[in-house]
């Protein structure tokens, strides 16, 4: 019999509305899907579907993952932004590169709604510098995140209005009709870099209005009355 050498951390589990939990695999997120957040970081937003292009991706740590709404400031950075996210759930695996559109949103097993923290001025940085993100994008407690609900309790997203209030006043707002890729489109496209996995967390990209987050604040995000977190940013850990 073979043991392990040593005890690592076991995957994140994300509390599931009326009962269970969710075992996170990996977390992908898409840049640049709101055509409002891609002007406010001085990038050219798409002028038609035709035009899109293919969509940024990058990856944060399963162990990112936050369900207690607890976040301590992070080190490294003196401008922490808030980026409010859906985030969706895959319930079913899909080889790579076999994933069409329109079987795509059978994989979904539902949907939470999260924070993609940011250490802004290391992401200025490496974009200054053509850099990677990873030191930006993927550190410890970056990713709180709601209990999930599933997809048929959400029902058609498009409508649905997502939002992020700091220490009670509105930050961002958008209704979901405004993703560049929507989630079949963005399934899709992952789809032809990875092989997507039962477990796999999507966060699919900001509106605009990401901005900092200090100490003591107190954050609610929400996707109309149907999802919601709440977090608070603590002191650095000591
Ligand atoms: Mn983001």
């Amino acid at each position: 019999m073979t043991t392990d050498v040593v005890t690592a951390a076991s995957a994140p589990r994300v509390p599931v509305r009326g009962g269970g939990q969710f075992p996170v695999h990996r977390i992908y997120c898409v840049g640049r899907n709101f055509a409002d957040h891609a002007r406010e970081m001085g990038a050219t937003a798409p002028a038609s579907k035709a035009e899109r292009g293919t969509p940024v991706f990058f990856m944060k740590p399963a162990d990112a993952v936050v369900v207690d709404g607890a976040v301590s400031y992070p080190p490294g950075t003196h401008d922490l932004h808030h980026e409010v996210e859906l985030v969706v759930a895959l319930g079913r695996d899909a080889p790579a590169g076999e994933l069409p559109v329109d079987a795509a949103q059978a994989l979904v097993f539902g949907y939470g709604v999260g924070l993609d923290l940011t250490r802004r001025d290391l992401q200025a940085a490496a974009k200054a510098k053509g850099l990677p993100w990873d030191v930006a994008k993927g550190f410890d407690q970056s990713a709180p995140l709601s209990p999930l609900v599933a997809a048929a309790d959400v029902g058609a997203l498009a409508p649905r209005m997502l939002s992020l209030d700091v220490n009670g006043e509105r930050r961002q707002q958008s209704t979901l009709d405004q993703l560049i890729w929507d989630v079949p489109e963005i399934l899709h496209e992952l789809s032809k870099l990875y092989a997507l996995r039962a477990g796999d967390l999507v966060f699919m990209g900001t509106p605009a209005g990401v901005a900092a987050l200090q100490p003591g604040d107190a954050c609610v995000a929400r996707l109309d009355d149907v999802l919601e977190l709440r977090c608070h940013i603590r002191a650095p850990a000591a």
